[in-house]
């Protein structure tokens, strides 16, 4: 038995005992560290396969579809021997390097070269990595035949995490040390963003339960016989049951729409419907503020692609916001419009400002060459500073953190779910504020076709 198209040319039994020997121990330190199920499978396959060309009898050549790039001539006899390993080590799916006993790369796979990125062969490992632990393990390897496992992360430029595999390889006169690189910053990175999320939501959740707690001491002690003061207290149990129950909305929302987020709607939906609901059902309590809505068209009707439910819950939040965050005697306008072109519709929608600071929270994935309807949602409150307008749509996060400012603003996830909404529609999200003017918040989608209402 042979495996067709492998291998490019004689390979010694040595080699391949040698490598299938470390693709198993390696594949060992994942399965008892508990891996990543990909990285399991991949090095199952490396160790069936070297252990099935061991066993199929001597190798010879055969035609080789994976082409192997040119290992320039290393410097001594046995690294130029080591080199015969390159097809192997080019044909693993993880970043592998090939590093001999004087620490110079003898072979190294396309994953490696491109994450490490170097090009040339027989460059030295300390010229292509700079941590001591790594460079250390490598040549342990090589000198004590003992398998190590290293975790090494870079902060800058981008944040990376790798957790490295060096085993030994024993070959001829010879020992190297093989290195397998296996990437865990997704990982890593998604752990710690749960792990924030979490902290955060117990904690959002812990104010209104220790409030309530408090307040039933109260009722039930000092305020027992007090009828006034018993009114009193309920009517803030109220407003902290409220609290919470808009947050665990909130939160069920927001995961109900990641669910979805990587299917787009195919339904449509008319914006200026959609702004003119919202509008109607914020007017109680923007009246009870002293603020005014005014709802402004171009046309009668502007269609898009879109979750009319979802839409509607991006127009109540970012309406909801515009008069949570107006002074009494102010307005918000909620303007529709269309435009051709995504920098066209970006400029309507979010720059109109000459001296307002502003960001793009998303860019729409659609053609920008298409037709888009934007909705923008402008008040006349306080302004955002400048520096927090990045971090608007984080979820939880609240311009002032004060705890006045906590029971005035509302879960801090409201602009989370408006980009996730906006994001499942692949549309944009942008934001102009000015201090002392107001804030103005926008979202733009691809028009449907033959979308327009007319003027
Ligand atoms: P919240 O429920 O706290 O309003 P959001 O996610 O909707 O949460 O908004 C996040 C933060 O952004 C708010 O706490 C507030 O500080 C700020 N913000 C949002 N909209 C406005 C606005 N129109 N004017 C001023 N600040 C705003």
């Amino acid at each position: 038995m042979r495996v067709p198209g492998m291998f490019q040319m004689p390979v010694p039994r040595a080699a391949l005992v040698a490598i299938a020997v470390s693709c198993a121990v390696a594949l060992a330190l994942e399965l008892v560290s508990g891996g990543e199920p990909w990285t399991v499978v991949a090095l199952l396959a490396a160790t069936l396969t070297t252990g099935v060309a061991l066993f199929s009898g001597p190798s010879r050549p055969v035609a080789a579809p994976i082409s192997v790039p040119e290992v320039a001539p290393p410097p001594s006899e046995s690294a130029k021997s080591l080199t015969e390993l390159a097809p192997f080590i080019e044909a693993l799916p993880e970043a592998t390097l090939l590093v001999d006993r004087n620490g110079r790369v003898v072979a190294s796979n396309r994953e490696a070269r491109r994450q490490l990125q170097f090009e040339a062969q027989g460059l030295r490992l300390s010229a292509i990595l700079r941590h001591p632990e790594i460079l250390d393990a490598a040549h342990g390897a090589s000198v004590d035949g003992i398998t190590r496992v290293v975790e090494y992360e870079n902060a800058a430029p981008v944040e990376e995490h790798f957790r490295v595999y060096v085993a030994p390889i024993a070959w001829g006169d010879d020992t190297a040390a093989l290195m397998i690189f296996h990437d865990q910053t997704t990982h890593i990175v998604t752990e710690r963003m749960r792990a924030d999320f979490l902290a955060n939501a117990s904690h959002e959740l812990k104010t209104p339960v220790t409030s309530l707690s408090l307040l039933i001491e109260t009722l039930g002690g000092a305020a027992r016989d007090d009828v006034t003061a018993r009114e009193r207290f309920l009517g803030l149990m109220e407003q902290q049951v409220d609290r919470m129950r808009r947050l665990i909305d909130d939160l069920l929302s927001l995961s109900k729409i990641e669910i979805n987020e990587h299917v787009p709607p195919n339904e449509r939906a008319d914006m200026v419907l959609i702004a003119r609901e919202a509008a109607d059902a914020m007017a109680t309590v923007a009246k009870g503020r002293g603020v005014k809505i005014q709802v402004v068209t171009e046309a009668a009707a502007h269609q898009v692609i879109g979750d009319r439910f979802q839409l509607t819950q991006v127009a109540q939040n970012l309406i909801d916001n515009a008069v949570k965050y107006s002074l009494a005697g102010g307005s918000v306008v909620v303007e529709i419009g269309a435009a051709e072109g995504r920098e066209a519709a970006a400029d309507r929608a979010a720059r109109q400002w000459s001296e307002a600071s502003r960001i793009s929270l998303l860019t729409p994935s659609a053609p920008g060459s298409r037709r888009f309807v934007y909705l923008r949602v402008t008040d006349q409150g306080p302004g955002i500073p400048r520096r927090h307008l990045p971090r608007l749509s984080e979820r939880f996060f609240r311009v002032e953190r004060d705890q006045q400012a906590v029971e005035r603003s509302g879960t801090g996830l409201g602009l989370a779910i408006v980009k996730h909404i906006v994001n499942r529609h692949r549309g944009g999200f942008a934001v102009e504020s000015e201090l002392g003017r107001g804030s103005a918040f926008a979202i733009y989608l691809e028009e449907a076709r033959g979308g327009g209402g007319g003027a």
